[in-house]
């Protein structure tokens, strides 16, 4: 079924809560002021009150084009109608000499306010709107108002504008805490807890943006699956914790030479990484990874029982995918891992290439 309500005010566009909120009674307001003055105009047209009529269809030719107009710009848009809403109670209220209550629709502008704008900017707005207000009622007094009336209502108004501003900033603040932890759920959610590069979980989510960007640059993009050699040994050796150690130098040097903005790192797992980079020429692919094998052994992380070297060392199975190739990731990873064997089998502490 369609909801109606999300095609005008566009409810699932907004990821951010705080964003959200404002747009959302942003819109509300927008489409409010239209209907309303929809309904004036009507009204003035079925009562034959034709200076009232041409008047509301003034306005509402002037909101619809600046509507079309400013569609894009948002923010004038909201600006523009909460400005007209305002300066159309004062004039309402100007008309009226602050009689038949007309006054005290300011409420629900404070409260529109603040939520549109935040309590920062709501205040400056509210401050404005209050500023003209108060004087101008102040100048019937003793003709309109009593004085009584006239305190009654600044007091309340006051009130008003300090409730809304406390309720609103809190409700800020919540909101921003909120968007905070997303934000920190997210980055946890894409990261390995010991490494600090991204998990399997953000590879597997990126590598077919990361192949279809490669694509749209005319880029060969080259995918490492890295395995250290002996690593089992090596914790037999030195311990788990040492193991967890080696793992940490081993990350941090492979994202020191991956910095690159296309370059990206991934801790597929265990003792398992992933590469991710664009090159021009496959043969610049193979001298990255060579390069960063080289690196890893110069490193000097002592491995007493590796039967390649008395250092750690790194096994690499490097793919290729050229921009003119249409490969599945599936593909490309069994691809890639069948190469990480055969380095393996034929010595370690090298990378083998496909052709
Ligand atoms: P190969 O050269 O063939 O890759 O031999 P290997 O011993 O490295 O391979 P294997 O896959 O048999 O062993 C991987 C070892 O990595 C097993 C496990 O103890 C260790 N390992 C996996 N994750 C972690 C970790 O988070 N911390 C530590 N310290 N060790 C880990
Ligand atoms: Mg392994
Ligand atoms: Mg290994």
């Amino acid at each position: 079924m369609i909801n109606w309500a999300n095609i005008p005010l566009k409810l699932l566009a907004y990821k951010d809560p705080v964003e959200y909120r404002a747009n959302i009674t942003a819109n509300f307001i927008i489409y409010l002021s239209l209907i309303g003055l929809a309904l004036f105009t009507a009204g003035h047209l079925y009562s034959g009150n034709t200076a009232l009529f041409y008047g509301c269809s003034l306005l509402l030719s002037i909101l619809s084009i600046s509507m079309a107009i400013f569609n894009k710009q948002k923010s004038l848009l909201i600006i523009l109608f909460t400005l007209f809403m305002g300066s159309g109670l004062l004039f309402i209220i100007y008309i009226n000499k602050g009689q038949n209550y007309s006054a005290t629709w300011s409420f629900l502008y404070i409260y529109i306010c603040m939520i549109v704008y935040g309590h920062k900017n709501g205040l400056i707005f509210t401050g404005i709107y209050l500023l003209i207000l108060l004087p101008m009622l102040f100048t019937w007094v003793g003709h309109n108002l009593g004085i009584l009336e006239f305190i009654r209502f600044t007091f309340i108004a006051l009130t008003s504008l300090f409730f809304s501003y406390l309720s609103e900033w809190s409700i800020s603040a919540t909101l921003n805490k909120l968007a905070d932890t997303q934000k920190k759920l997210e980055i946890i959610s894409q990261t390995d807890g010991l490494t600090g590069l991204y998990n399997r979980r953000q590879f597997d989510s990126v590598f077919t943006k990361e192949i279809n960007t490669a694509k749209r640059n005319k880029n060969i993009l080259a995918f490492v699956i890295l395995d250290i050699d002996y690593f089992k040994h090596y914790n037999d050796a030195y311990g788990h914790q040492e193991g967890d150690f080696a793992l940490i130098k081993v990350a941090q040097q492979l994202q020191e030479g991956m910095q690159r903005s296309n370059d990206a790192v991934f801790r597929l797992g265990g003792e398992e990484f992933a590469l991710l980079f664009q090159v021009k020429k496959e043969r610049d692919a193979v001298t990255v990874t060579e390069n960063i094998i080289k690196i890893i052994e110069q490193l000097q992380i002592p491995h007493r029982d590796s039967q390649v070297s008395a250092y750690l060392t790194i096994s690499a199975g490097l793919f290729t995918i050229k921009p003119q190739q249409i490969i599945s990731e599936q593909y490309a990873y069994k691809a890639c891992d069948e190469l990480l064997y055969q380095a393996k089998k034929s010595g370690r502490n090298q990378v083998i290439h496909c052709i």
